[in-house]
């Protein structure tokens, strides 16, 4: 009687659950939910741009995001809810709460034949992509994580750099990772030009664009360094074969920005996984019916949002495009600009020598003349803003104290990255991560399962499910 009951649950499930999709992938937008969706939505339009097609799939998901210990998820606990399909504590890798090793949905997908291949713009061994691949009871145990990546077996790796060495050299010390890579079969390398000429038949492959570091934002990659998308199109080609693939892409430094609270290098993270995500539906579209695409983020980052404080119901959010690159790397020019000046011009930088950089990299307008510098400028930016006549990166009375005040305190880069965000009318509440549910989008096979309202946990679960994995 038993036995017949096992049986017949063991059909039905297996009537729920069809075979999974030929081929999976997975985009997780790191920081990302409904603000940084809408404002990378709002300025694509704005711009000419079109849809952000990661926006436009077929199912719609509002998720939640809790981990185990707190409302407040950090990147493992989520990258593990995720992959894995197990609530656990903040900093755990592929482990529940009781710290026992869980299957990630990769490991399921290897089992049921499909070749695997992980991509980030972050280091390969961050918490985001490690939960799809390692075990460990902490995110900082970075070599231990690596050495988890070598040992995966995984057919493609691609993203910034990996630990080689474990400085502490403790009991788990056995060598240099990317020694100990080569000798599992792997081919690693770091050069970008190498990486555009990789074949299907270079085989396993470890591609880090840095040495230990996450990769360029994308609104500073001049193109030497690859995209996401081409490091997903690249993805496809290596590891496309007869039993199919699964794929997990990330765009990690979304979250950077969002720490940041730079809203331009944000959006210009998150267009780029939108690029990505557009390579997997033009091989969907060869693929009728095979290929299953989910797009989601593990939290939000920031508590961004549109409209702030004193601009009232205006929102300006094409404006970000007047910032040419992000604020870290301006604080990097602005200092390299104080030591020149130091030393080739022996005098110390001035305000008038911050303001062209400003205007270089901002677009800032010093002039005085436009409709920003009206009277009821004085005291709040929101009506400036509001005008609508002049140049819309004028300077007001009130932004141009504030400048100047903070290049006297040396925060230069932090008034400009506030007088921007608020012309744009973005705001943000902290710079930490916050509770908000994200959203989840699904194309393809089986994407209804994907819809309403699901626990972060119910997209490893579904999935390895999907490949029948009996974890
Ligand atoms: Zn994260």
């Amino acid at each position: 009687m038993k036995k017949t009951m096992l049986l017949f649950l063991a059909f039905a499930s297996s009537l729920l659950f069809a075979d999974a999709p030929k081929y999976v992938f997975v985009f997780i937008g790191d920081g990302m939910s409904v603000p940084q969706r809408m404002v990378a939505e709002e300025y694509s339009q704005k711009l000419g741009k079109g849809k952000l097609i990661l926006n436009h799939l077929s199912t719609h998901a509002t998720t939640r995001t809790c981990s185990a210990t707190s409302l407040v998820t950090d990147s493992a606990a989520s990258g593990t809810a995720i992959a894995c399909g197990v609530k656990t504590y903040n900093g755990a890798i592929g482990v529940d709460a009781d710290k026992n090793k869980v299957e990630s949905m990769a490991e399921a997908a290897k089992k049921a034949g499909r070749k695997v291949g992980i991509v980030t713009t972050v280091t390969l061994s961050h918490a985001t992509p490690s939960a799809f691949y390692a075990h460990r009871q902490s995110r900082g145990l970075v070599y231990q994580i690596a050495l988890d990546l070598i040992n995966s077996d995984f057919e493609y790796f691609a993203g910034g750099g990996l630990p080689r060495y474990n400085d502490k050299k403790d009991d788990e010390y056995c060598g240099n990772i990317f020694e100990l890579a080569r000798s599992k079969g792997y081919k690693v390398l770091d050069k970008t030009d190498e990486f555009r000429k990789l074949k299907p038949s270079d085989g396993k492959v470890i591609y880090t664009a840095k040495r230990d570091d996450s990769m360029l934002y994308t609104i500073d990659n001049d193109g030497s360094e690859p995209t996401l998308a081409e490091l997903t199109a690249k993805g496809i080609e290596m590891l496309d074969n007869p039993k199919g693939f699964f794929m997990m892409v990330e765009g990690g430094k979304i979250d950077y920005a969002g720490h940041g609270n730079d809203a331009a290098t944000n959006l210009a993270d998150l267009m780029a996984l939108n690029d990505a995500v557009n390579e997997a539906m033009k091989f969907a579209k060869k693929h009728k019916d095979e290929v299953l695409i989910i797009v989601t983020g593990d939290h939000e980052t920031g508590g961004m949002t549109m409209g702030v404080a004193g601009t009232g119901y205006a929102l300006h959010i094409d404006r970000l495009k007047y910032q040419k690159c992000s604020i870290e790397k301006f604080k990097k020019i602005y200092k390299a600009e104080a030591k020149r000046i130091e030393e080739e011009e022996e005098r110390e930088m001035v305000f008038a020598d911050a303001k062209k950089l400003l205007e270089k990299w901002f677009s800032f307008d010093f002039s005085g003349k436009s409709a920003a510098d009206d009277k009821a400028a004085g005291d709040k930016f929101a009506k400036a803003n509001a005008v609508g006549k002049g140049n819309p990166m004028a300077i007001n009375k009130k932004e141009l104290e504030m400048l100047e005040e903070a290049f006297k305190d040396g925060k230069l880069p932090v008034a400009a990255r506030q007088i921007i965000n608020n012309k744009s009318g973005v705001g943000w509440t902290t710079g930490a991560h916050t509770a908000l549910p994200v959203l989840t989008t699904c194309y393809g096979k089986e994407c209804e399962r994907f819809a309403g309202f699901l626990d972060n946990t119910d997209i490893g679960k579904t999935v390895k499910k999907l490949y029948k994995s009996d974890d």
